[in-house]
């Protein structure tokens, strides 16, 4: 990862609105009522810690392609601080932004690369996550904070095969509000 100065937020606000905001009790999916959307952080001065500290992958690492800017892809690349896992939330108004290329052929790539390391490749859409194989996917279903997932390699009565669990230590389902592993946004630049 490098880190660019040069890169800034510009007009992109979107990760006010895929992120949830624990100190705001945002839910993941929903428009931060502080955003003007395209513009920025109406309360940029005092926004919360979790906004100040989250850069997402494309403003972070230069060499994710300029046109890639997470208003026009629809894809934030979010970094996990508690494993290697490459975790893209998804604008839910277009959900399928991740089938598209090139960043499906991106997604499943960098699944075939993790996967014998054990990195895993996610994709949420208001929680609800797919994991990228390099074969496919597996849609894993709502995902909280706290939970993980975990895919090896064993050998099945007929040959190889991938042994996807998930590990689930949040207490209830939830149908909104944490997020899984990271925090919120805004124009960070
Ligand atoms: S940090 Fe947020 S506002 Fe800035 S480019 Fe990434 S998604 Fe857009
Ligand atoms: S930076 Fe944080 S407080 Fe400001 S609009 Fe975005 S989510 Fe809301």
């Amino acid at each position: 990862m490098t880190t660019t100065p040069a890169r800034q937020c510009g007009s992109c606000t979107m990760c006010c609105k895929v992120l949830g905001i624990r100190e705001l009790a945002k839910p993941v999916g929903a428009w931060c009522p502080h955003c003007a959307p395209g513009r920025g952080c109406k309360i940029y001065e005092s926004r919360p810690s979790e906004c100040r500290t989250f850069s997402c992958g494309w403003l972070s690492d230069t060499s994710c392609p300029e046109d890639w800017r997470p208003d026009r892809s629809k894809l934030v690349f979010c970094p996990d601080s508690e494993s290697r896992n490459v975790i893209v939330r998804i604008d839910a108004g277009s959900p399928d932004a991740w089938r598209r290329e090139p960043y499906h052929a991106w997604l499943r790539n960098k699944a075939a690369q993790g996967l014998a390391a054990g990195t895993l490749v996610i994709v949420s859409v208001n929680n609800n996550a797919t994991l990228i194989l390099p074969e496919g996917e597996q849609f894993i279903g709502l995902l909280n904070a706290g939970d993980q997932i975990e895919a090896h390699r064993r050998s099945g009565p007929n040959g190889p095969m991938l042994e996807v669990k998930v590990i689930r230590h949040a207490p209830a389902p939830q149908t909104d509000g944490d997020v899984p592993a990271e925090a919120g946004s805004e124009t960070h630049s």
